[in-house]
């Protein structure tokens, strides 16, 4: 391969931890191994998380955007989806993300005088920085953080839409997928719908549409975990899909601390005594009424387990309760290396694919509840097709709703203790090895050069 020195990417993450996350571990492998000169893109409040997580190792050139101010849905000062008092915000700050567009056009001409652009990596939230980089004439490829599995799954559906007269824990077949059986229930209600419309399926169909004007979409995946997957999207649809992941792999080790935090020093303290501990985390944005803390706390108090539970709201009197074999943490906690330690067996996960990926990757089996968005459909490829975990389902039967206590206990037992959890945990392991060949020379690391060489090259021979 020719030398990088010359190349520039430009990166432009959405603002939400689950998406600048996997774009700061891309952005390292594009400094680290291909040493190529990154620009990140972000605004001033997300500024430090991206300088924190980068800085000690690479020196990186971040341009601040201001994000707009006096968008009337949105509090002052919040920069950042996980900030936001609901989800139910989520299109309005996307949308007020267009403000930005001429601020970013500025900027991006600048440095396309000074130094070259060779391409964006844009998030796919971004719908509007395709545009910019029409008019300047640079290659744009997106990054969206979602799975072959899903992208393909949903496009399949969107165009084939008989499942839609039936009720909503109806299994029905993906066309195309003999072996895929999903409900309406995988799906967030507005796409139910016989005509969706609002702004949320506007702004969806907007992404899709500058999406498919791009150059190609990264995903963070690995060829080997969905070929079909893969393989069907690239052939029936476009832009073609890059697999270079699972990037998490590229997030250097912990080094050595003075200090460590609390909660590693309780998995070590269970280490030591030799029992094993659920991690239990539902990712930065989920949001869980109190009725269903309760019964997760009471759930997991009673199977007798050990577990360290990350969460942001206040759990009463679960601590003093379990106290020794369970660990509450509200803060913010560094999930890769939780999940990397010895001591951590099971991970009760929203299935956000981020944290799926990471426990692939640690070869920890998971308990999927998944929440929102596309989660449950991460839950079914966790669950049915990779058997890389074991599934909760509500008192009710179906894959939404409330989920009672004796649920929880007997599943976090069946996982931590059961012949299901053994069998996925061996599966886990197979699974998370291959991940690691695919990034370490293997078909991710591949598909990363050639996609450098055949994206950033036509522009800079
Ligand atoms: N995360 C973390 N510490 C926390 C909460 C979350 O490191 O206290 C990380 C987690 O490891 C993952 C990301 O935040 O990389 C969350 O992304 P995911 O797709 O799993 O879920 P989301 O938060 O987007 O729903």
């Amino acid at each position: 391969m020719s030398s990088n020195s010359s190349l520039h990417i430009v990166i432009f993450p959405f603002m939400s931890k689950g998406h600048i996350i996997p774009m700061l571990n891309l952005t390292r492998l594009l400094l680290l191994r291909h040493g190529i000169t990154v620009t990140i893109f972000t605004t001033r409040a997300n500024s430090p998380f991206i300088r924190q997580s980068l800085s000690v190792q690479h020196p990186i050139n971040i341009v601040e955007l201001e994000f707009p101010a006096d968008i009337p849905e949105l509090p002052p000062g919040v920069e950042s989806t996980d900030r936001l008092p609901s989800m139910s915000l989520f299109v309005p700050f996307a949308n007020a993300t267009k403000l930005m567009q001429s601020d970013f056009e500025r900027v991006l001409e600048n440095l396309s005088e000074s130094s070259g652009v060779s391409c964006i990596i844009s998030d796919g939230f971004f719908g509007w920085t395709q545009q910019s980089a029409e008019k300047l004439g640079i290659p744009r490829l997106v990054f969206y953080g979602m799975n072959n599995y899903v992208m393909t799954i949903c496009r399949v559906l969107a165009l084939d839409r008989s499942h839609l007269k039936l009720g909503p824990d109806e299994s029905f077949t993906v066309p195309g997928f003999p072996s895929v059986k999903l409900t309406k229930n995988d799906f967030d209600p507005e796409f139910n719908e016989p005509e969706p419309k609002g702004p949320h399926i506007e702004f969806v169909m907007e992404v899709a549409i500058a999406t498919s004007k791009s150059q190609g979409l990264l995903v963070n995946s690995f060829s080997e975990l969905e070929p079909a997957y893969l393989d069907y999207w690239n052939r029936e649809f476009c832009p073609k899909a890059w697999c270079v992941g699972p990037l998490c792999l590229a997030e250097p080790p912990k080094v050595h601390r003075d200090q460590k935090p609390e909660w590693i020093k309780f998995l070590d303290l269970k280490s030591a005594e030799d029992r094993s501990v659920l991690y239990v985390a539902f990712g930065s944005q989920a949001e869980i009424s109190e009725e269903q803390l309760r019964e997760i706390a009471v759930g997991l108090e009673r199977s007798e387990v050990c577990f360290l539970w990350v969460v942001r709201s206040k759990v009463e009197g679960l601590e003093e309760r379990v106290e020794g074999r369970g660990l509450v943490v509200r803060e913010w906690v560094d999930q890769v290396e939780i999940l990397r330690h010895e001591s951590v067996k099971g991970f009760m996960s929203h299935c956000g694919w981020n944290s799926t990926m990471e426990s692939i990757c640690a070869s920890v089996p998971i308990l999927a509840w998944p929440m929102m968005a596309e989660q449950p459909l991460n839950a079914r490829m966790v669950a049915d097709e990779l058997g890389v975990g074991l599934r909760i389902v509500a008192n009710n039967g179906s894959v939404r709703g409330f989920v009672g206590s004796e649920i929880v206990e007997k599943m976090v037992r069946e996982l931590m203790e059961g012949e299901e959890g053994k069998e996925a945990r061996k599966k886990v392991k197979d699974i998370g090895e291959a991940a690691t060949e695919a990034m370490e020379g293997g078909s991710s690391w591949r598909t990363l050069d050639q996609l450098i060489d055949e994206t950033c090259r036509k522009k800079n021979p």
